[in-house]
């Protein structure tokens, strides 16, 4: 890549949260970012946010879990933007209940948006990141990967998030791509809100009974997690692959 040429990224579920405060920063770092959600409109923000601070950004919209919609995403993102060569798989949704009254519609939904997603996603853009000799993958996971009441699907998912990652790392380290997870604890998202609707409390007291567990005393913000992944996106950290770090707050594992 010559110095006068942006690596170009892409974020997916990036209208909002987790994903909007990534596509911000890896912008803010001289990305070009395709800012992928479920509906384009919905990206307009995240967009204008990059644009109005003289960054490069497109909205995209797709849903990830469609193989179809993935392909045409990419095909469009290629002719817009150029190669993707970064690729931060973020997409994701909630559909919690206790085993016995989980359906199968739940299940699959979670199961599709986060792993099925992430699969299409990084199958469609890995090529170009092997043409280029150069790759930086990394996938939401979550501290329920270590399990959590009410969530088998979501903890299902972000536990084969995880593997995936790994394995990853492992097929497409010799085309200078790593692959890493980043695994969150609370962040302060809609996310979170809404589960704070689901048990019927306000969010301000719910994110305090959060930080009140939490070694520093604190809830997480979206720019939390966007600065671990910026430092496993970055030039420089192409010998730290197949990790999962968890940014938390405190210690988990
Ligand atoms: P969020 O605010 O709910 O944002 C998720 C975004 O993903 C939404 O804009 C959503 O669009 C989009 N999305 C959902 N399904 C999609 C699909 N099939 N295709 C494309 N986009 C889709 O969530 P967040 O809190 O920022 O979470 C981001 C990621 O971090 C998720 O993978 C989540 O599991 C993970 N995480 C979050 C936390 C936390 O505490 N917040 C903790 C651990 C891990 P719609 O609004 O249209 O549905």
């Amino acid at each position: 890549m010559s110095t006068t040429e942006q690596r170009v990224a892409v974020v997916t579920g990036a209208a909002r949260g987790i994903g909007a405060a990534t596509a911000v920063r890896l912008a803010a770092e001289g990305r070009a970012v395709a800012v992928i959600d479920l509906d384009e409109a919905a990206c307009k923000d995240t967009v204008d946010k990059i644009t109005a601070a003289g960054g490069k950004a497109i909205a995209v919209g797709a849903d990830v879990s469609d193989e179809a919609q993935v392909e045409a995403a990419v095909a469009r993102i290629v002719a817009e933007l150029g190669a993707p060569t970064i690729l931060v798989n973020n997409a994701g949704v909630l559909r919690d209940n206790l085993l016995f009254k989980m359906s199968v519609s739940d299940w699959d939904t979670v199961l599709n948006v986060h792993l099925r997603g992430s699969f299409l996603m990084t199958k469609a853009v890995q090529k170009h990141m092997v043409d280029a000799g150069f790759g930086r993958v990394v996938n939401l996971s979550s501290s329920s990967a270590l399990g959590n009441r009410g969530q088998a699907n979501y903890s299902a998912a972000k536990a084969g998030l995880q593997g995936f990652t790994k394995t990853l790392a492992i097929e497409l380290g010799k085309f200078g791509i790593t692959a890493n997870a980043v695994a969150p604890g609370f962040i302060a998202t809609e996310m979170t809100k809404a589960t704070a609707d689901r048990v019927g409390m306000g969010f301000d007291d719910f994110k305090k009974a959060a930080a009140s567990a939490i070694p520093v005393q604190r809830v997480g913000e979206p720019e939390d997690i966007a600065n671990a992944i910026a430092f496993f996106t970055g030039e420089a950290a192409g010998f730290v692959s197949g990790q999962v770090l968890y940014v938390a707050g405190g210690p988990l594992d």
